[in-house]
């Protein structure tokens, strides 16, 4: 008997999009972090532990998905898709800084706060050269051992089209058959991450709780008070750049498909974003809903998500510009146009340079407020309510990136759009793929 209502009340609960479940859990443990505070912190074992869990599926289903990819898509179309991936990248950042700067511009915020000086060091940006030298790597093994998604990206690249060059050249069976079971492996290899994917989001439930009654236990009420008016540009800004351009734009006027349905088929990776504030760390849950709901080609997202997460920024490049302004107003500057124009180049430059890790968009300010000769000590005056900041920037940058693989699929055919989450036949993650009940 009560083993039948236990059993009830599970498949109940699990009859619930896991989506929804792990936004339960966000509020839930904002709540809590913010009613009990201090000692909610020990909470963070249970939070990181969802952390690594996902970390640890980066690399695996970044190599299986790529490989299997190279081996659907030709050549030509893969060097296509990398052109048209890279011009959406810039283009979409590139308005996002200037929709960053209007709504900022608008709202005002930091007017009336006085700054209190907390010594900030400059962080050296790498230049130009470092940036290119570091997509080839060293040694592959090192690249993927660190998680470098730029040179694990290349490496896989290069050796993927090898495989299909020494397959079409050569006339050797037993060279054949040795290409087709790599291929084969990476393809068994990528099911069962995506398996392990919604297992490990059956977790997410308890880890988004920690995670969040954490960040409100340090971030308290009285930092969101202090910084109101920062965290409102940041919003709308936001939420502006998400409905005009990654719906409106993107998924409407281009691939004139339901923004509603975009949404629904994102939701995973857009709660695992706002828990997480990382988007390498969001990546297995972004490929998944790419994989499951939005039912693009592995040879567009397993290229295109991978390069997103660590040069495809639209909430960083944002933030840089409202931060500028926000800078600008506690020393009762203004910015001029031509500065403005200048904060757009940079905040581009400063979001691709950033790592999709926890605040790395807050770093990256060194680099806009040197260029303007703003204090630097505005990113330490900031640096308190930067876990909030950090994930509505972290999902904006998802957002992006998924609405980006959506339209370089369908401008080369590689979107099933009859299945999936646009014909409603998936409302939600396989949420049963993982656990048995
Ligand atoms: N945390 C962000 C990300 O991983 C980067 C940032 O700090 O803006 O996407």
């Amino acid at each position: 008997m009560a083993q039948n209502t236990f059993r009830n009340t599970w498949n109940r609960y699990r009859s619930v999009s896991i989506a929804y479940r792990i936004g339960a859990a966000f509020v839930l443990g904002s709540i809590v972090g913010l009613t009990v505070g201090g000692p909610a912190t020990v909470l963070e074992p249970l939070g990181d532990l969802f952390i690594r869990l996902l970390e640890m599926l980066v690399i695996p289903i970044v190599v299986f998905t790529l490989l299997m990819g190279i081996r659907q898509l030709s050549p030509a179309t893969l060097g296509r898709v990398g052109g048209q991936v890279v011009l959406l990248y810039a283009f979409t950042s590139a308005v996002a800084v200037v929709i960053g700067l209007a709504v900022a511009n608008l709202v005002d915020p930091g007017t009336g706060l006085t700054l209190t000086d907390e010594p900030v060091e400059a962080e050296s940006p790498p230049s130009p050269t470092e940036v290119f030298l570091g997509i080839v790597p060293e040694n592959p093994v090192d690249a993927m051992a660190n998680t470098d998604l730029l040179a694990t990206l290349f490496f896989v690249i290069v050796f993927g089209l090898a495989l299909v060059l020494v397959a079409e050249e050569i006339d050797d069976g037993a060279v054949e058959r040795g290409i087709e079971t790599i291929f084969d492996i990476t393809e068994a290899g990528s099911e069962a991450m995506f398996k392990v994917v919604w297992g490990v989001m059956e977790y997410g439930v308890i880890g988004v709780f920690a995670l969040m009654a954490v960040v409100f236990a340090d971030t308290g009420p009285g930092a969101i008070r202090a910084f109101v008016t920062l965290i409102l540009a940041l919003t709308l800004a936001v939420a502006l750049h998400i409905a005009v351009i990654h719906l409106g734009v993107l998924i409407v006027a281009l691939t004139h498909q339901s923004p509603i349905a975009f949404l629904i088929g994102i939701k995973e990776a857009l709660v695992t974003a706002l828990a997480l504030a990382s988007s390498s760390a969001t990546l297995p849950v972004s490929m998944a809903n790419a994989e499951d709901n939005l039912r693009i080609n592995e040879g567009v997202y397993g290229f295109s998500l991978p390069l997103g997460a660590t040069v495809n920024m639209d909430g960083t490049a944002m933030y840089q510009g409202i931060a500028a302004v926000f800078a600008a107003n506690l020393v009762g500057a203004s910015l001029t146009l031509t500065e403005q124009f200048v904060v757009v180049v940079l905040a581009v430059l400063a979001s691709i340079g950033a790592a999709g890790v926890p605040s790395a968009g807050l770093i990256m300010l060194t680099l806009v407020l040197t260029q303007l000769g703003l204090p630097l000590a505005v990113i330490g005056f900031v640096a308190g309510v930067d876990p909030l900041l950090d994930r509505m920037r972290t999902m904006t940058n998802i957002s992006g990136d998924l609405a980006v693989a959506t339209v370089v699929g369908h401008w080369n055919g590689a979107v099933d759009f009859g299945s999936g989450i646009w014909d409603g036949a998936v409302t939600e993650a396989p949420a049963s793929a993982g656990v048995s009940d």
